[in-house]
């Protein structure tokens, strides 16, 4: 007996985790080590590569497992190239073949993508999207990522860097974004863009309440937990934030006309507090052809194994793909 496995890693500004995962998308093993201890991405692969075997040759050795890929999600990952192009949050500078880099030292096929495709895969194999050939995946962390979903195969268009719903423009000179622009989705909707909005709201309604403010204990949970004890500044600021989710969303519905859209990450999982408004204003926005049959839905991925269980499927896909 064998067991097919894949490794999975998720390469964080913090850390990098890995995954051993089957092909059920059962994470049978798990490690990490510290992104920022490799300030040479080379360094960063040569210890993860040791890991994995270590976990490989000793610890799962009792079911003989058989590497069959390397799947990687990485911020600003190029999946054609498998590069790590220019990413803000690392300390590796440039473009950085990442996955060359792992399939030489682990002698297997090394594929990579950027986090949120890699979770959007994840959530077709593994997730809510099972059976769905055409849906967006949106996360909702610190920034906004997206993953487009048409004819069951991830968008990555000409370049590799297709779906960045977070960086289209929704306020003509609106908030700077840290892409150089202005008015990007990102900063509205995502953990940093609602803290954002609360301070606004706060400053025009309730400007000694402002003053008095401790603004370093406000994040997005705060916020949260504001509006759930019925704060009216939080919960305006969570109706803004899915009034302007709403309109991107169904804009968005007009290029590829999903199935559903999968709403995941720390906002997302403010439950009704962001799902309400974001489907008043979704439904509101959309073109009548679209009206009253796309399911708006949190993601069913389990959120600290998304990234993992993305990465793994990239790998699934992969040999699922080279099998047609
Ligand atoms: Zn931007």
């Amino acid at each position: 007996m064998r067991m097919d496995v894949v490794a999975a890693i998720d390469i964080g500004g913090t850390n990098t985790k890995i995954g051993i995962v089957d092909r059920n998308g059962k994470i049978i093993a798990r490690d990490v080590v510290p992104t920022t201890d490799y300030p040479d991405a080379k360094d960063l692969v040569t210890a993860v590569e040791k890991k994995i075997t270590g976990i490989l040759d000793s610890q799962l050795s009792s079911l003989n497992p058989q590497l069959k890929g390397i799947g990687i999600g990485a911020p600003n990952g190029n999946y054609f190239k498998g590069t790590i192009e220019f990413a803000p949050n690392l300390k590796w500078k440039g473009i950085v073949p990442l996955a060359d880099y792992f399939s030489e030292a682990l002698k297997v096929t090394a594929v990579l993508t950027n986090d949120a495709n890699a979770a959007a895969l994840g959530e077709m194999y593994f997730g809510g999207a099972r059976r769905m050939k055409d849906f967006i995946f949106v996360t909702l962390g610190t920034g906004l990522g997206s993953g487009f979903v048409a004819n069951g195969k991830i968008i990555y268009g000409h370049d590799g860097f297709a779906g960045e719903l977070g960086h289209v423009i929704v306020m003509q000179h609106g908030r700077q974004c840290g892409c150089g622009r202005k008015g990007c989705l990102e900063q509205y909707c995502s953990a940093t863009g609602i803290v954002k909005t609360y301070f606004e709201i706060l400053r025009s309604s309730e400007p000694e309440a402002f003053n008095l403010l401790d603004s370093s204990k406000v994040d997005a949970k705060y916020i949260y937990e504001k509006a759930m004890a019925g704060d009216e500044s939080a919960f305006y600021a969570f109706n803004y934030t899915g009034e302007m989710l709403g309109l991107a969303l169904a804009n968005s519905v007009a290029y590829t006309s999903p199935e559903a859209i999968f709403l995941f990450g720390g906002l997302a999982q403010a439950g009704e507090m962001l799902f309400n408004p974001t489907i008043l204003s979704f439904e509101k926005n959309l073109l009548n052809i679209y009206r009253d049959k796309i399911k708006l839905l949190p993601s069913s991925l389990p959120e600290n194994d998304a990234p993992i269980l993305g990465a793994a499927s990239l790998i699934w896909n992969e040999l699922h793909n080279s099998r047609h």
